[in-house]
């Protein structure tokens, strides 16, 4: 057995990185080990669906740190070593591999595995999800001789990776079963722009319908027949059909999960000893809401919360959500969480491809949609981080610039 005297952190990702590099920036001593059963150190997932799809991002440019800074900062990444169960009496961690761990302190940082539907035909060749650097490989060498590309799903991986498909100039149809895209994230408005301004480029937008099955053999897929019969011709689908919590680990360990494993806000799991971070976590936000955010900012913020609680810091939680997402040309950044709105404000015109939207809710502002409109979100971030709202009948007005509100605009 090998001992470790530290913390174990289970899942090399962006918030596994996070709490390693955070830990060591705040003076932690103790030895970390840092887990991950990829092939690779902890990487950027947000390019493997733009930019690397379409060849203009390499490998190379993704890792999240250089080769030199885990032994320089004492961090023993093991890669390719799965943890497959962890004896808590015993503090210790088996891996996949045979070997096995000892622990003082553990963390959980398992991230998301891509939700893949249970349709007929779902192992013929061609059909991929994207989750890891490994999935967006195949899905680019795929990508590079596909002519007819079906996406399942119009949620965020899906647009992008429709957009880059079309970019490479694919023939590119995108099936949606809710009747709206992005249905989850954003208001009609903002659904309602992304359907037309990516018919604008070329690509079929197609929402209510349901996929039946796929259909091909063991050289491949040739279509998708949705369930009114109806059979669309395919030689390459991509599955955008969401992300399930890897709660695994959590469960055996009798830790409570709820579509993710829950942690209060200093990132501590129903057995406070243990901390969780990331897209594997779901908490309770200010409304008493259950959430769970995939994002690269939750992931780095809950990370660093963990920290603290791991040197017996306790801060808790408190960042404004931010997220982004690149299809082809069109940059939409979001800044708050919208749960609950009863108004929105739009700013600016849909139709020149560069307006917000602002939501409130009893005349506070909660969240900003900005699509190409970098300073409204900009200025979003700042006055959400503030508490302080906007006027919204003012704010609608697209030449008033939203810092105008910020006590300090800078
Ligand atoms: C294609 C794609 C595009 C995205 N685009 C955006 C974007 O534009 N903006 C944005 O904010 N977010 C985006 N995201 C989401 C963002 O990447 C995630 O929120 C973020 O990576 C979460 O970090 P994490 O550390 O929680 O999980 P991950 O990065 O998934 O890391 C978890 C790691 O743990 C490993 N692991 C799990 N179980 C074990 C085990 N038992 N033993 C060892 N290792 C284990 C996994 O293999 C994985 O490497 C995107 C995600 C994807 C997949």
């Amino acid at each position: 057995m090998e001992m470790t005297e530290g913390l174990v952190i289970i899942g090399a990702g962006q918030a596994g990185l996070q709490l390693a590099a955070e830990l060591r920036a705040r003076g932690y001593e103790e030895p970390i080990v840092l887990v991950g059963e990829e092939a690779v150190p902890p990487y950027q997932r947000p390019p493997l669906s733009k930019s690397f799809l379409t060849g203009e991002t390499q490998a190379a440019a993704l890792f999240l740190r250089p080769p030199g800074f885990y032994d320089s900062h004492r961090i023993s990444l093991l890669t390719e070593e799965r943890a497959v169960g962890i004896d808590r009496a015993a503090r210790r961690i088996a891996l996949a591999s045979g070997r096995t761990l000892s622990f003082r302190k553990l963390a959980l940082t398992t991230g998301a595995a891509a939700r893949i539907p249970s349709l007929p035909g779902i192992d013929y060749p061609g059909v991929a999800a994207l989750r890891t650097l490994a999935d967006a490989e195949s899905l680019r060498a795929h990508l590079q001789k596909a002519s007819e590309v079906v996406v399942i799903g119009g949620g965020f991986i899906g647009l992008e990776t429709a957009a880059a498909a079309r970019k490479l100039g694919k023939s590119v149809t995108v099936l949606e079963a809710l009747p709206r895209l992005l249905a989850r994230v954003v208001a009609p408005i903002v659904s309602d722009f992304y359907a037309e301004a990516h018919r604008r480029r070329g690509i079929v937008v197609r929402t209510n319908v349901t996929v039946a099955a796929l259909e091909g053999d063991a050289s491949g897929i040739r279509a998708v027949r949705l369930a009114d019969g109806t059979r669309l011709a395919a030689d390459l689908v991509i599955l955008g059909t969401g992300a399930l919590p890897r709660t695994e680990l959590a469960e055996a360990l009798g830790l409570a999960c709820q579509g993710g494993i829950l942690v209060d806000r200093f990132a501590r799991t129903s057995s406070s000893e243990i901390v969780a971070a990331g897209d594997c976590t779901v908490h309770r936000d200010l409304d008493d809401r259950m959430a769970r955010l995939e994002s690269v900012q939750n992931a780095i913020d809950q990370a660093k919360v963990a920290a603290a609680t791991l040197l017996g810091w306790f801060e808790p939680f408190s960042a404004v959500p931010w997220f982004w997402s690149d299809q082809g040309d069109l940059k939409l950044q979001i800044a708050g969480y919208n749960g609950g709105y009863d108004r929105l404000v739009l700013r600016g015109d849909p139709a020149t491809e560069s307006f917000s939207v602002l939501y409130f809710r009893q005349e506070q502002l909660l969240a900003v949609d900005s699509i190409n409109r970098p300073a409204d979100y900009a200025a979003a971030r700042r006055l959400l981080a503030a508490r302080i709202s906007v006027p919204p009948a003012e704010a609608a007005d697209p030449s008033v610039p939203l810092k105008k509100w910020l006590a300090n605009p800078g």
